[in-house]
């Protein structure tokens, strides 16, 4: 039987085809891909020859059906599923089991090799443009792959290893291929294990929030602080907020660490000078939740902080998912007071006309920029561009990660008016904190009195 004739006897018209059939494509479904998989398995079993299952992913598949209407989705999906059936090597089985996912065993596909060989014939294949009658679309697709036994020895193992890879694929952008390998385990492992102790870690209110100071540039002053998320667990010692930040986004209790941190930086920062800002980091899972002004706004009035004295930092990926609810968000936030700024300006697509669009207050100026910017000319020119367009667009900017005082004379030289950076502080804990802005205010008493006795 050829790989055709296996899916197309999924189109006969008898209950039992129907109930292993996607409607949509007429290829086989979750359940037909299961038993398919579990069939083979028991095959290898006595014989153990690998063999590798896949994922296939439209990237951006949403926007399309947004954009063009549910019906030129389904005729997309109907080409993917034709094209994926007829490019099956030997022995091949595709399915549909989600609305834009596509899985396929490839019984004669051995190891990682096979397997991204496979997966870029693929690739080529799903990106030549889509015809949809008045015009043609062009997409690509992301992939996972799991070689049995490895990866997995029954169905739901083994689809949930390609599934990750797959993941991984998407984490890296569009069109990647990724084979569920040993790293990919270890990783998975220990994800899991600084899941358990950050949930614990939660529960125990062992996160904790610093500050680092923001500045003027022209005399050090500070203007406000920078909340950090930070965590030392027992026994695997202090872990970095990009490592347990986006573990919490993805394992899904991002909501809950986010509103323990905001409360305990809001209520330090009630106790500070009025005129002093917090900035607040936003995730990118508060980006597409449309609840999230309402929650912020909830946490800070317990409190009783100032809205007009919060802004949120949001980057510019994490606006990617969905820039709709990104957009209703910065919006809901602007209309009770709450600024918000980009955060790592530079480092993402950086899309000007997205400048726009949003209505932020600030732009951040990614590290990666302003340490060069004393030594690399290129990096020099980019932050004097970010400088000119944000002051034609009446958007305050800060440069982030100053290190040496050359830094902070160049950026002033080029009209850069507030910055952050271990040259002016790392950040440190709320005592600490409210050390650094007496010693400020003790500084500014000291000036004003011998301003007074020198009159
Ligand atoms: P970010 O928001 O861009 O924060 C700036 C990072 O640069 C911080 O790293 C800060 O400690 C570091 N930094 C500041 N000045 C310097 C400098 O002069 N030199 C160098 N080398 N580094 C400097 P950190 O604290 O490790 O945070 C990393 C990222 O984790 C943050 O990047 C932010 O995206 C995320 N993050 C931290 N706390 C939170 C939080 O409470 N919530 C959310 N959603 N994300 C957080
Ligand atoms: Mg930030
Ligand atoms: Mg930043």
């Amino acid at each position: 039987m050829t790989p055709e004739d296996e899916n197309m006897d999924d189109l006969s018209p008898n209950p039992k085809a129907v109930a292993y059939t996607d409607p949509l494509t007429g290829l086989g479904n979750r359940r037909r891909l299961m038993d398919k998989i579990r069939k083979l398995a028991s095959e290898r079993a006595d014989d153990p020859a690998p063999f590798t299952i896949g994922i296939a992913n439209i990237d951006g598949f949403k926007p399309i059906n947004d954009l063009f209407g549910h019906a030129a989705g389904d005729e997309i999906l109907c080409q993917v599923a034709h094209r994926l059936r007829a490019c099956l090597p030997d022995g091949g089985f595709v399915a549909r089991i989600e609305s834009d996912e596509f899985a396929f065993v490839l019984p004669l596909v051995f190891e990682k090799k096979g397997a991204e060989k496979i997966g870029r014939m693929f690739k080529d294949v799903l990106s030549a443009p889509y015809d949809l009658g008045d015009r043609n679309v062009r997409l690509s697709a992301s992939f996972g792959f799991a070689v049995y036994p490895f990866a997995g020895e029954q169905f739901a193992e083994l689809l949930k290893s390609a599934d990750t890879a797959l993941y991984r694929s998407k984490r890296r952008g569009r069109g990647q291929i990724t084979v569920y390998s040993e790293e990919i385990a270890e990783e998975m492992r220990r994800g899991t294990q600084i899941e358990q102790a950050l949930r614990r870690a939660i529960i125990a209110d062992e996160v904790a929030c610093h500050f680092q100071p923001i500045v003027n540039l022209a005399d050090g002053s500070i203007q406000g602080f920078e909340a950090l998320a930070r965590w030392t667990d027992k026994e695997m010692g202090f872990i970095s907020p990009s490592v347990f930040i986006p573990l919490a986004e993805e394992r899904g209790f991002i909501d809950s660490l986010t509103e323990t941190l905001l409360k305990k930086a809001a209520e330090t920062a009630k106790h500070w000078p009025q005129d002093l800002f917090l900035s607040f980091n936003l995730s990118s899972a508060q980006l597409i939740d449309p609840a999230t002004a309402f929650n912020v706004l909830a946490v800070i009035n317990r409190v009783g902080l100032d809205p007009r004295r919060l802004e949120l930092e949001i980057t510019e990926t994490s606006m990617m998912s969905d820039p709709e609810i990104a957009a209703k968000v910065v919006n809901e936030l602007h209309s009770v007071g709450i600024r918000v700024s980009l955060d790592d300006f530079g480092t993402g697509q950086s899309s000007l006309g997205r400048l726009r669009e949003f209505a932020f207050n600030k732009v951040k100026i990614d590290r990666s920029f302003v340490s060069e910017i004393t030594v690399d000319t290129s990096a020099e020119h980019i932050v004097r561009a970010i400088l000119t367009m944000c002051e034609g667009l009446n958007l305050k900017v800060i440069a982030e990660g100053i290190e040496t005082e050359e830094q902070t004379a160049k950026l002033r030289s080029l009209g850069c008016k507030s910055g952050q950076g271990w040259l002016y502080g790392k950040a440190v804990d709320a005592a600490a904190t409210f050390n650094l802005i007496e010693a400020q205010e003790m500084g500014r008493n000291r000036a004003a009195k011998g301003f007074l006795v020198n009159r």
